[in-house]
């Protein structure tokens, strides 16, 4: 059962995440398609990007802390994490609590191709190359696994190493652009962490106060300033400000951030 370790981790009373469907006869249907692929941004206890091809009927999962890079010479570490169901594929929201708690972004999605003849033959050898065919990601790339700790194996040898790495291989498709900064936002929805915040939660977002102190409010509250942080706003009139030396400092740092408290 590919997804027990997946719903073992979370409380779908208490998460907006998918339970994800058994769906028997997706190993077979998989012949002859296209493979889903997508890319979560998900800003947890740390910010990361969540890696994920889809295989025999679930999501196989990389959380990668630095996300993919179109550089071929970076090297970015990728920790294999369990299977996800293929509904998380088009997941994007706010989860309040527990296991993952924080905002998930649909950061790319399209499709993948493997460029080995067997799946699970290269996963178990570690190294996997394929194509993307995302609005962000393109072209060929590897995730190779790296050896595992020495002396962390038991008496059957050491297990395998759950760290692999994502590298862009030289290509059309490589180059020196950040795609992280270059394109930040989801295409799902088209916008960041911000709007999927104030779409999920409008009530805290806007006041920013109230006097609850369950934990899922707390953790927005959080999450609201860690948004902010992250994504100052910018609005159209500081735009030319910024062109005056001396104002731009003042113009992000206080006032966009007042603003977007006001109810
Ligand atoms: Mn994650």
């Amino acid at each position: 059962m590919p997804l027990k370790e997946y719903r073992e981790k979370r409380d779908f009373k208490r998460s907006p995440e998918p339970r994800g469907e058994e769906r028997p006869g997706a190993r077979r249907r998989t012949k002859g398609r296209t493979r889903f692929f997508c890319v979560q941004k998900h800003l947890a206890t740390q910010l990361h990007y969540d890696f994920r091809l889809e295989h025999n009927g679930v999501l196989l999962s990389w959380a990668v802390p630095k996300g993919p890079s179109l550089d071929s010479s970076v090297k970015r570490l990728a920790m294999h994490v369990e299977d996800h169901p293929i509904d998380y594929g088009t997941f994007e929201g706010v989860i309040p609590e527990g296991y993952g708690a924080g905002i998930v972004m649909l950061w790319d999605h399209g499709t993948w191709e493997p460029q080995v003849d067997d799946i699970d033959a290269a996963i178990e050898k570690g190294d996997l190359k394929f194509t993307l065919d995302g609005y962000k990601l393109k072209g060929s790339w590897v995730l190779v696994r790296t050896r595992g700790t020495p002396g962390g194996g038991g008496a059957g040898g050491p297990a395998p190493s759950q760290s692999w790495l994502l590298i862009k291989h030289r290509d059309d498709w490589s180059g020196p652009l950040d795609i992280s900064t270059f394109a930040p936002n989801s295409v799902k929805s088209g916008g960041g962490f911000r709007d999927i915040l104030s779409q999920e939660a409008p009530d805290v977002w806007l006041s920013n106060r109230g006097n609850s102190s369950s934990a899922s409010i707390q953790t927005l509250r959080r999450l609201i300033e860690r948004v902010e942080k992250l994504e100052p706003l910018t609005e159209p009139e500081e735009a030319t400000e910024k062109q005056t030396p001396g104002t731009t400092r003042s113009a992000r740092t206080s006032t966009p951030q007042r603003k977007a408290r006001k109810p």
